[in-house]
């Protein structure tokens, strides 16, 4: 099964082969099982599951557990440090990432150090310093920089320290992080691989039978398994997650070039743009650039005006899904270093003229006065958790 390609394998890992089985493995709603059998209890272990992980584990060629969401599996990863163990985490990532190794720096659990992990110079300095593991993303979230993997997998390597990289934004379709050193391939399958904007899942590849073990005893433990019908629902989506992100980078690839030529709009980051900073290495690295865009108006006013005129991209956080979503990235709170008017954009499955009309006409009422009854891009209410 190796020799096929990954948009094959997409479709067919995972898949029964017993004459007679269903297609597609059949969701089992099952918390106990007879004894005798192969799985016992329901938080040990489910067949829709397994099937999941299968398909995901031949995507990354390592082994796949999956989790209740793409947060369980941070955490699930992170608990496995001993006390006092330091991560290295980029200077631009998830702030759910940062949020929890934050959250736990501050309560004495774990030891906290950011860089700029594209800088090699930075990110040797960083990993002398004493560090047990480092944590990236590439391309970032939301900055989309992109991250020389081989080489900083490299310069952990030499140094004894695991590498986990978070393929979100790329997806095992357009790099895989286990190929080039990494111990560990992290996923919020809520994202790409679910693709419809109805489930929250994670996962985490490991490289190795004994992290694939840790990380199962730890769901174990701690219960945070995925939901029987989001496992199905995953699997269902990386069905058809080829021929989605084909489209959807084909179509991020052209709105970028246009936001990049429009009046009003700053700075364009897109690693499928020639001119950004990440193109020669996106381009060596990964198999296309994703389709998450981002770009800076000149205020956070602007980019609210800009959102709130949008009439057929969706004004919400989240990314991946068939629909095209936007928002002003700094209206979480944690997003430190992000530019104020920078706007983050999942590029969906709508004709892309379709999208290009309606960016234009929202960039033409951002740079207007605030059109009347327009309302701002909410904040979080009160309790509301790290931006998604
Ligand atoms: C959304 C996201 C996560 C967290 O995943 P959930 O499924 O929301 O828990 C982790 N990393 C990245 C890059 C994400 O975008």
């Amino acid at each position: 099964m190796s020799a096929v390609r990954p948009e094959t394998l997409a479709v067919v890992a995972g898949r029964p082969a017993a004459p007679g089985a269903p297609l597609n493995v059949a969701p089992t709603f099952a918390s106990t099982y007879r004894d005798g059998g192969l799985v016992g209890y329901g938080r040990w272990d489910n067949p829709t599951w397994a099937a999941f992980e299968e398909a995901m584990g031949a995507l990354e060629g390592g082994r796949a557990v999956a989790f209740s969401s793409g947060q369980a599996a941070t955490a699930a990863v992170l608990d496995r440090l001993a006390l006092g163990a330091t991560v290295l985490l980029s200077a631009d990532a998830y702030t759910g990432t940062a949020g929890y190794l934050a959250e736990a720096a501050a309560a004495g659990r774990l030891r906290l150090r950011r860089a700029d992990l594209a800088d090699p110079a930075a990110t040797a300095a960083a990993l002398d310093d004493g560090v047990d593991l480092v944590w990236a993303e590439s391309p970032t979230n939301p900055l989309l920089d992109v991250v020389d993997l081989s080489r900083l997998c490299r310069a952990a390597a030499e140094r004894g320290v695991p590498a986990v990289v978070d393929n979100t934004f790329a997806t095992p379709l357009l790099q895989r992080p286990l190929e080039v050193g990494a111990a560990l391939s992290l996923h919020s399958a809520t994202k790409y691989v679910g693709g419809h904007s109805d489930l929250l899942l994670g996962v985490a590849v490991a490289a190795d039978d004994a992290t694939h073990a840790e990380l199962v005893a730890r769901r174990t433990l701690a219960g945070a398994v995925p939901g029987v019908m989001e496992a199905f629902l995953a699997l269902r989506g990386l069905r058809t997650l080829a021929v989605r992100l084909e489209r959807q980078q084909r179509s991020a690839g052209v709105l970028a070039e246009r936001l990049a030529a429009s009046p009003g709009v700053g700075r364009v980051r897109y690693p499928g743009l020639a001119s950004d900073p990440g193109h020669r290495l996106a381009t060596a690295q990964m198999r296309g650039p994703g389709a998450v865009v981002s770009f800076e108006l000149a205020t956070a006013e602007a980019a609210d005006r800009f959102v709130a005129g949008l009439r057929l991209a969706v004004p919400t956080t989240s990314l991946g899904g068939v629909e095209t979503t936007v928002e002003r990235r700094s209206r979480w709170p944690g997003s430190e270093g992000i530019p104020a008017g920078l706007v983050r954009m999942s590029v969906g499955l709508e004709h892309v003229e379709d999208l290009w009309s309606d960016l234009d006409r929202a960039l033409s009422a951002a740079a207007g006065p605030a059109p009347a009854g327009a309302s701002p891009s909410p904040a979080p209410g009160a309790g509301a958790g790290p931006a998604l």
